[in-house]
């Protein structure tokens, strides 16, 4: 039967530095309200900026079908050229791919492609 004592008797040192002491700020009674900042009231061409904002915010990842289109801008719209048959095709702000991937399935160009690297 050994029972191991908790007891842990290390000697404790008398801290000899200063603690920064916040005097104050944990009381309830703290009846001052923050002053809110001072709120920018700017807000111009809110319904456009929405767009720009939501790209720069929240980059799509690049798929895989990026491989076989282009970026391109055009009239200042982000578009998507096939390398292959070299269609453009809209770019979704979503970031959705799906429309890619059907332009590729149907894409001659490409299949005439696929066909040649496999002989
Ligand atoms: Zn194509």
């Amino acid at each position: 039967m050994s029972s191991t004592p908790e007891v842990s008797s290390l000697p404790r040192g008398e801290d000899n530095q200063p603690l920064p002491i916040f005097s104050g700020s944990a009381s309830i009674n703290d009846s001052n309200p923050t002053p809110s900042a001072t709120q920018t009231v700017g807000v111009a061409n809110e319904g456009d900026d929405t767009d720009t904002h939501f790209q720069k915010k929240k980059r799509v990842k690049k798929s895989a079908v990026w491989l076989e289109f282009t970026e391109e801008t055009i009239n200042g719209e982000l578009k998507a050229r096939c390398n292959h048959c070299k269609s453009v095709l809209k770019v979704h702000k979503s970031g959705s791919t799906t429309h890619f991937n059907r332009h590729l399935e149907a894409c001659i160009h490409r299949k005439k492609n696929q066909i040649q690297l496999q002989q």
